[in-house]
């Protein structure tokens, strides 16, 4: 099956004891069982039906070995780290989810893992910060908020000669638009309250497995840590992964326009968008992409304020998250990466005035005239 097909029929997509065109959400804590341990599930945080669907799912639409499901994208990242112990060294990206650093920073360092933060699109960089204990890589591309791009196959290949795991969190991309495991990563990450689930009313994490070890390793974390998605949860989040392609072709052309529109505007001084021809990572985004996202950052000039510029638009609206449906817009540095320290921030190239747009899938000109509209008051 091709991916919109699988979408739609792929994992567990109808129910084969009433032929039911949704699935059942199973409420059950417990599984009856004919005799001691014949029985399919046993208790919900093992294994339940209708988490097992979107399970199926994502592991399908990943061209993984299998899938898991939890409460949350940050309970997903947990897990996954939790496949590593004290002493081990992990290289991760320098521009990556705030509370994933938050995660590292504040309660993985305190257990003894150590961590050495790399320009990940730096390959030589990576392959120097391999040490004897080091276990894994952990990346993002594109990255949160500055979109850079990292080469997927050339980190898998870094990683497999030194017998190391590489790790992508696949959320700002999703598998429409890119496939780490085809393309050499051993494991999976998605935040699903932003595109899988893609309509602002959930939150939810998803793992996929490369292969049969890694599939047993984070299954028996799965249901050891108990960090799991409930089932009315699983079912909310299927149902709207079934709308992945169509949101994301209508989400990447309306960014494609947005891209334009500020490309024309005198009061933007910086854009960051893997889509920009002049952008470093261009190249790159093209061959690793099937499209460029959704997600647009940009700085105005110096002098304008980007507090008034967000809060008096109208249609596009000040939260933070991605995503969506709906047009969102935010200011990393007072919002979703707050939590870094300032230094750090400014380091890694996140200015204090940096803009982040989730495109959302409004009629493209009401965006824009939105956009509009708040450029113009920026002069009055
Ligand atoms: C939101 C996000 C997370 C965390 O996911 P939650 O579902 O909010 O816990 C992790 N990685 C990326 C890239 C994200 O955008």
């Amino acid at each position: 099956m091709k991916f919109n097909t699988k979408l739609i029929h792929g994992g567990v997509s109808i129910d084969e004891t009433s032929g039911a065109m949704s699935i059942p959400i199973h409420m059950a804590s417990t599984f009856k069982q004919k005799t001691i341990g014949e029985s399919q599930y046993e208790y919900s945080r093992s294994g339940n039906p209708t988490r097992e669907a979107v399970e199926k799912l994502i592991a399908d639409l990943e061209n993984g070995h299998s899938g898991f499901a939890f409460a949350s994208g940050s309970a997903a990242i947990s897990t996954v780290f939790a496949l590593f112990s004290s002493g081990d060294h992990i290289i991760v990206g320098n521009d990556i989810y705030g509370g994933t650093f938050r995660l590292i920073d504040s309660v993985l360092k305190r257990m003894g893992m150590t961590f050495t933060i790399v320009d990940t699109r730096d390959l030589d960089a990576v392959e120097a910060a391999v040490r004897d204990n080091t276990t894994a890589i952990y990346l993002e591309t594109p990255t949160n908020p500055l979109l850079r791009i990292t080469d997927i196959k050339g980190i898998a290949q870094i990683a497999q000669q030194h017998h190391i795991l590489s790790i992508v969190d696949n959320t700002f991309a999703t598998p429409y638009i890119q496939k780490p495991i085809d393309l050499g990563s051993d494991i999976v990450i998605h935040s699903a309250s932003k595109y899988l689930g893609g309509h602002s009313d959930l939150i939810a994490g998803l793992v996929v497995t490369k292969n049969a070890e890694l599939s047993e390793k984070v299954g028996y974390l799965q249901n050891a840590i108990g960090a799991i998605l409930s089932p009315q949860d699983s079912w909310l989040l299927q149902r709207g992964m079934k709308t992945l392609s169509l949101r994301m072709q209508r989400h990447l052309y309306n960014a494609q326009v947005v891209f334009d529109y500020l490309s024309t505007q005198a009061d933007v001084a910086r854009i960051y968008f893997p889509g920009d021809p002049q952008n470093t990572d261009f190249t790159l985004a093209s061959k690793q992409m099937a499209g460029f996202g959704a997600m647009i950052s940009f700085e105005l000039v110096a002098g304008l304020n980007p507090e008034k510029f967000v809060s008096r638009l109208n249609v596009i609206t000040l939260a933070e998250s991605l995503g969506a449906l709906e047009s969102l817009i935010e200011i990393p540095s007072k919002m979703t990466h707050g939590a870094i320290p300032r230094d750090t921030r400014l380091a890694n190239g996140i200015q204090d005035e940096l803009i982040r747009l989730s495109v959302g899938v409004e009629d493209i000109d009401d965006l824009i005239s939105d956009l509009d509209q708040s450029f113009k008051q920026l002069k009055s």
